[in-house]
């Protein structure tokens, strides 16, 4: 299997504004952010996309949102979206699963600042 962008910051061989880390997850800013905080929130365990999901790994997506919901309360973010995309049809351009962090607010100051 071919590594992906994400396998590389994973491994640190890439680097990235990580903003929450745990034995399960790595949550890091989008290098093209579409919104004014756009995390992307990543499993330790790999998938390539929802399409792979089987009754084996389907509690990966309810953990990376749960992740999701623990890090906007831990920042007082308290609207925001989240999103799968699914397939090259659904927009998936990284096919390491992926679940997008969107909202108006903004992160507090030195949250995966890396200066
Ligand atoms: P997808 O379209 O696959 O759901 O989303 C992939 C996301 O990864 C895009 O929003 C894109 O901006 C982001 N991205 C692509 N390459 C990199 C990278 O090297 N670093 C970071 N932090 N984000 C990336």
């Amino acid at each position: 299997m071919e590594k992906t962008i994400f396998h590389r910051i994973l491994g640190r061989e890439l680097p990235a504004d990580i903003v929450y880390e745990d034995e399960q997850v790595m949550a890091f800013k989008d290098i093209n952010p579409k919104a004014p905080t756009h995390i992307l929130f990543i499993p330790k365990e790999y998938i390539a996309s929802i399409t792979d999901l089987t009754p084996k790994n389907a509690h990966i997506p309810g953990m990376l949102i749960l992740k999701a919901k623990e890090f906007a309360t831990a920042n007082k973010i308290d609207g925001y979206k989240l999103v799968f995309h699914v397939g090259r049809g659904g927009g998936q351009e990284v096919f390491y699963l992926h679940l997008h962090f969107l909202s108006q607010e903004r992160l507090p100051k030195g949250v995966g600042d890396t200066a």
